[in-house]
């Protein structure tokens, strides 16, 4: 059954919101006007929502910014989803490893803050699954922003069979 987006959006930050209070960070759900309801298997995407809004939190200090924000293909045949924080960045050289399975940027920066590695790689294998692909942006001190498309079936709209 069809999923509205924004309703998903705000789903995920509402799992977090404890975490973004605490740390006094303010989430953001943008959307494209109109943009409505998708078919999508909810479960996988909201996994892999909750792995990078995770990253978006562990990696964003105090008194950060996590955007969440959704839009369509031209065609309306993808949608992009995007999680994007002001936090502390990947260096480019780490940029194209950064989805292998157990890799983390500099071991003294990760010690700290826990985890094994295995979020994005396990964001990638869902997105390839379903036919997507996955990418990621980010500048070092600035912030990151990983977005991922799926293709989609709209519910009503003409693209749909
Ligand atoms: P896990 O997700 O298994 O708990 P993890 O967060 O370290 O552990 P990934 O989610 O795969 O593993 O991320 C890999 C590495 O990429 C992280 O260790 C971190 O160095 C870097 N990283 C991921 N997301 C961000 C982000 N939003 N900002 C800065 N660095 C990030
Ligand atoms: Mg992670």
């Amino acid at each position: 059954q069809p999923t509205d987006i924004v309703e998903m959006l705000e789903d995920v930050v509402d799992r977090f919101s404890f975490q973004f209070r605490n740390r006094g960070i303010v989430a953001k759900v943008e959307a494209e006007d109109g943009i409505g309801n998708v078919v999508i298997d909810r479960d996988q995407i909201d996994q892999l929502l909750d792995n990078l809004v995770s990253n978006a939190v562990k990696y964003t200090p105090d008194g950060g910014e996590v955007t969440l924000s959704a839009s369509l293909s031209e065609t309306k045949q993808m949608v992009h989803l995007t999680v994007k924080d002001t936090g502390m960045g990947i260096p480019k050289k780490d940029l194209e490893r950064i989805f292998e399975r157990f890799y983390r940027v500099d071991k003294a920066r990760s010690r700290n803050m826990g985890g094994t590695g295995l979020g994005l790689s396990i964001a990638r294998e869902i997105v390839r699954a379903h036919g997507g692909d996955i990418r990621i942006e980010s500048e070092w001190n600035v912030g990151t922003q990983v977005t991922f498309s799926l293709p989609m079936t709209f519910e009503g709209s003409e693209a749909s069979e």
